[in-house]
């Protein structure tokens, strides 16, 4: 029997940008199934719908056809194991993101012992890239270009009112 390895790479996406891309495309080649999860999270006030972000990505990792674009609520774990992924994908782009995604490693692992999270790394020109910081940019009337890709642009154009 060969085993299949499915990953989700889940987050909140407001919007995805290059970066995120960036790890979609390094990781569709080392799983045979990856699943961007979009968190519809009740709580933080996102710029994009959950339907907005979720169309978004789905255009723009289209041409992909192992990579599906899903939301989900609750316990990721919960979710991961429903989906029959044994991988929870995250990636780390500087130090001060690790002890967050080291501290939600271990705690799902408590909770889930048999899935692991595996962390990659992205292009060194995406790591300082944030969802929070283009659309910083964007609502100041700053250009994002080369940053997202070029639908995400428009989008975000449309929804701060910036020429960028
Ligand atoms: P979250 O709210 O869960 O941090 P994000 O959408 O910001 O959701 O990020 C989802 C995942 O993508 C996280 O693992 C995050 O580290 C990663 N990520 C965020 N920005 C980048 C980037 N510029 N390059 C690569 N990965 C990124």
């Amino acid at each position: 029997m060969v085993m299949q390895v499915t990953a989700i790479y889940p987050g909140s996406f407001d919007p995805v940008t290059n970066g995120h891309l960036d790890i979609v495309n390094r990781s569709r080649d080392k799983f045979d199934r990856v699943i961007v999860a979009v968190l519809v999270n009740l709580e933080k006030t996102p710029l994009f719908t959950t339907e907005e972000r979720v169309a978004m990505l789905g255009e723009v990792t289209g041409q992909w056809n192992n990579v599906e674009v899903d939301t989900f609520e609750g316990l990721l774990v919960k979710y991961a194991k429903a989906n029959q992924a044994k991988v929870i994908l995250r990636a780390i782009r500087a130090v001060t993101d690790y002890e967050y995604e080291f501290q939600m490693a271990l705690m799902n692992r408590r909770m889930e012992p048999d899935i692991e999270t595996v962390f990659m790394v992205p292009a060194v020109e995406y790591s300082y890239l944030s969802s929070r910081l283009v659309k910083e940019i964007s609502l100041l009337g700053g250009s994002v270009s080369g940053l997202v890709p070029p639908i995400v642009e428009d989008s975000l154009k449309k929804k701060t009112g910036s020429e960028g």
